[in-house]
């Protein structure tokens, strides 16, 4: 057995319980066969893998609240502290019933590679809480983030350990987690990204992500001799990253045609109406039935199903495995040519597989959802700084990053005789410069 099966091996038997934790695992190690067979020895004595599929630190604590009927109630929080080989743990906070310690450790091994092809200083993290922010009064929503962040505050700092938002973490929940941090320690720092713009928050940071993602799918299609302008998207998710993503689309000359939430989705032919969504998304934190009742063009469907409708181009942006082996053969009959993620992991392994076999452009959230914390570590520069700067500033420098982001990943797969393949690509470039710097700081 080569070292990758026997080290993937052990991560099957320790975190059987796990499944989304190993399947990041399993996709990273296995594409990273080829680095690691050039540097076996080396690596195999320095037990490199096994320090790099195991969190330096993982820290579960209880978050209780009062609700508004006066009653307690509890949640659990979590902080898993992955890796800071390149900088100080870098990476959001999720607040989902569906998080459990497994989907944080996903996300901060993924979290690694990320942070790493943005060239940035930054090492990875990830942490989050059982907690529903869906129908809670902002009072409610204050309580718990005051509680989360009473007990978090005591292993985060601006040169330690910087979160930021993810899924159900906005910028409400981010401003009353930094008041909760400011008011404990007295430190007035940049300790958390995604802040309110009078506070320290980046201009751009908001759009980052969404905007980032179709920076990188506008080159990709680029080098493969394709135009995003005049193509169809599906785009899935309603929320930060995919509201973003369809404003970028909309002004590359691109036509996004769905959006969804967790009990339905939208297909509108005219084009979705970015504004509108916003209104209903971010103002009236309403559900999708609400932009079909105000919008003639737009088909309200129960259920999932975004995957069906015939498009170019398709960005799912919701969450993870939702782009499965069906949705993937239905996207390649009806002709699709680019599948890029905006959230992370949100394909299946299989449907990745297929995808990738059927010659279909496809870059994975590692790579293309990087915008958002490459802006997070700009917000940071920011903050050292004292100093704030213009929106085009930021935007410029997130494009560049994303040009660069993607031209690395293209020839990370090209300097291993696997051309086109962006997966092996950005796990190898994201690899490539944890490695160096882990070998070169001895055993820690
Ligand atoms: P939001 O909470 O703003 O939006 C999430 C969207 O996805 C909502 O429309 C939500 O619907 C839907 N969704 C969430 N969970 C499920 C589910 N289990 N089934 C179906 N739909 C679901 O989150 P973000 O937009 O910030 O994040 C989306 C994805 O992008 C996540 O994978 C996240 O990790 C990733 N990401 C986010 C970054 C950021 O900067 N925000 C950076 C990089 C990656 P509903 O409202 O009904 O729950």
């Amino acid at each position: 057995m080569g070292y990758v099966e026997e080290v993937f091996e052990k991560v099957k038997a320790k975190n059987a319980a796990e499944p989304e934790f190993l399947q990041a695992v399993e996709e990273v190690l296995e594409s990273l066969k080829p680095v690691i067979e050039k540097n076996e020895e080396a690596y195999r004595k320095a037990a490199l893998l096994e320090r790099i599929v195991e969190p330096e630190r993982q820290i579960k604590f209880r978050v209780p609240w009062v609700d508004d009927s006066g009653q307690v109630q509890v949640n659990t929080g979590y902080r898993v502290q992955f890796n800071s080989a390149i900088g100080p743990y870098k990476g959001g906070l999720r607040f989902h019933p569906s998080v459990y310690l497994g989907i944080i450790k996903f996300l901060g091994f993924e979290q690694i590679f990320k942070n790493s092809l943005t060239g940035l200083p930054i090492g990875g993290g990830k942490g989050g809480s059982d907690f529903d922010p869906k129908g809670k009064s902002d009072r409610e929503v204050m309580a718990f983030c005051q509680s989360f962040m009473t007990e978090l505050c005591k292993y985060i700092g601006k040169d330690e350990d910087v979160p930021a938002g993810d899924i159900g973490v906005g910028g409400r929940e981010i401003g009353f987690m930094f008041g909760q941090y400011k008011r404990i320690t007295g430190q007035y720092e940049g300790v958390l990204t995604g802040k309110g713009l009078t506070f320290g928050g980046s201009l751009a940071r908001t759009e980052a992500t969404g905007y980032g993602l179709l920076y990188l799918t506008e080159e990709m299609l680029k080098s493969n001799a394709q135009d995003i302008k005049g193509k169809t998207i599906a785009v899935s998710g309603s929320g930060n990253v995919a509201i973003y993503a369809i404003e970028k689309a909309k002004q590359l000359g691109a036509k996004p045609v769905t959006c969804s939430d967790s009990t339905g989705w939208i297909y509108d032919p005219e084009g979705i109406d970015v504004d509108l969504l916003k209104e209903v998304k971010e103002i009236n934190r309403a559900r999708l039935t609400e932009y079909a009742q105000k919008r003639s063009s737009a088909e309200y469907h129960e259920g999932k199903g975004v995957w069906s409708v015939k498009v170019d181009v398709a960005l799912p942006c919701a969450t993870q495995n939702e782009l499965t082996l069906d949705d993937a053969k239905t996207l390649v009959s009806n002709g699709v040519i680019a599948v890029a993620e905006g959230a992370n992991m949100p394909t299946t392994l299989d449907a990745t597989k297929y995808l990738q076999e059927n010659k279909v452009l496809f870059c994975p959230g590692k790579a293309s959802n990087a915008g958002g914390v490459a802006t997070s570590a700009l917000e940071m520069s920011q903050n050292s700084e004292r100093l704030s700067w213009t929106f085009e500033e930021v935007d410029g420098k997130l494009k560049q990053i994303m040009v660069d982001i993607f031209h690395n990943i293209d020839d990370a797969a090209k300097r291993y005789d696997m051309e086109g393949n962006y997966v092996a690509g950005a796990n190898i470039a994201g690899f490539e410069k944890v490695a160096t710097a882990m070998m070169a700081q001895g055993v820690v």
